[in-house]
């Protein structure tokens, strides 16, 4: 059974693509010098304040290097959330989009969550109100509501289970094998992909991702063709015809997993292209191929970066160390709600190590997410 159930509009009540405004506000590029005497200052921040910095492999390489060279990690959005939480470290500066600041709040209501710039967003998450949400489940109640972790913490409150990339197969198939019926929200593309490998009932949200949206499975099979040695590494929120042209399918650690320890010398790469500062880092002399966008006849720019992510800076994780700004606030009642879920995924993948993804040596070790 599968339904459309929410047209998301990639256009604001005026008509202006809902990536521009993220857009006008991606820092400048800055000189090298600049860069240095940047990092710099940050990371003297990040030690007079006692903060750590959790970035996302999608965000600006400076800030991957940063985070890594003070102590904090680069990571997907949960293992950012799981980090942070552990760490012990009163103050969080999250590099990446806000569910991920909102997840790190839910998961330590105790400490102070910043962010570089709180107007990073991310398509799944605008793409799924929590109140006409909230209200499709309502009329739904005999079904288990599963969520992707690239929601608000007002969605996930309203969800029995969060799930990530990496372990929604298998939770998946563990509702199914207890006789659930399932709603899932909010990525399309993923939900397709998991509702055929499990073949449980599950109602789509019709929400996507603009960056994988719009890989191309045409431009990609010639790609293909003229690298017929490269392994393809594609995250299952790309459409189904990209995903069929796949040999890993996987979340960003997965893909990761795969460049490190994959035997191939070429890897084409459908997800957002700065997790290859990441891979180039860690598996330094393959040969990483972005995969083709759309590009400039898309809805989206189409450049295989996301909008929000790129929102990220260095100026900004320094503004809100010194001013304090872009803290991050989750109501305490709606964040107790919305950790129910996420606990629920803990424990299941502590009780089940077999949902885990496979473990990549020098990462952070993680579940996989975004
Ligand atoms: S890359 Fe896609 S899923 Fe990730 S934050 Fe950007 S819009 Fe959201």
């Amino acid at each position: 059974m599968n339904e459309v159930l929410f047209d998301y509009t990639r256009q604001d009540a005026k008509g202006d693509s809902c990536t521009m405004h993220a857009w006008a506000k991606v820092p400048p590029p800055l000189t090298a010098s600049q860069r240095a005497e940047r990092k710099a200052h940050a990371a003297a921040l990040l030690k007079a304040h006692n903060a750590v910095l959790v970035a996302h492999y999608y965000v600006d390489g400076d800030l991957q290097d940063l985070a890594l060279e003070t102590g904090g990690c680069v990571a997907d959005s949960l293992e950012m959330a799981r980090f942070g939480r552990d760490h012990a470290s009163q103050t969080l500066v999250v590099a990446g989009v806000r569910f991920m600041g909102e997840s790190a709040k839910i998961l330590s209501p105790g400490k102070r969550v910043l962010m570089p710039d709180l107007d990073a967003t991310c398509s799944l998450d605008l793409g799924c109100p929590p109140d006409d949400f909230a209200a499709f489940c309502d009329v739904h109640p005999d079904r288990q509501v599963v969520v992707y972790a690239n929601t608000s913490a007002a969605v996930k409150a309203r969800a029995d289970w969060m799930v990530t990339s990496s372990c929604a197969l298998a939770i998946v198939k563990h509702l199914k094998d207890q006789g659930q019926k399932i709603i899932w929200a909010p990525d399309r593309h993923l939900g397709g992909y998991i509702q055929k490998e499990t073949g449980a009932d599950m109602l789509l949200w019709n929400g996507a991702c603009i960056v994988h949206d719009e890989f191309r499975a045409t431009e990609l099979e010639l790609l293909k063709a003229e690298h017929p040695d490269a392994m393809v590494l594609v995250h299952p929120e790309s459409p189904e015809a990209v995903v069929k042209l796949a040999d890993v399918i996987g979340s960003t650690s997965q893909m990761l997993s795969a460049v490190i320890n994959g035997k191939a010398s070429e890897y084409i790469v459908a997800t957002d292209n700065l997790i290859m500062h990441r891979m180039r880092q860690l598996a330094p002399g393959k040969t990483l191929i972005e995969a083709p966008t759309a590009g400039n006849s898309a809805t989206c720019k189409s450049c295989a970066h996301c909008p929000w992510m790129a929102m990220n800076g260095l100026d900004g994780v320094i503004a809100c160390l010194e001013q304090g700004q872009g803290e991050i606030h989750v109501e305490p009642a709606l964040g107790l709600q919305a950790k129910r879920c996420i606990d629920r995924m803990l424990d299941f993948v502590a009780a089940n190590p077999s949902a885990l993804a496979p473990k990549v040596q020098g990462l952070v070790k993680g579940i996989g997410a975004a």
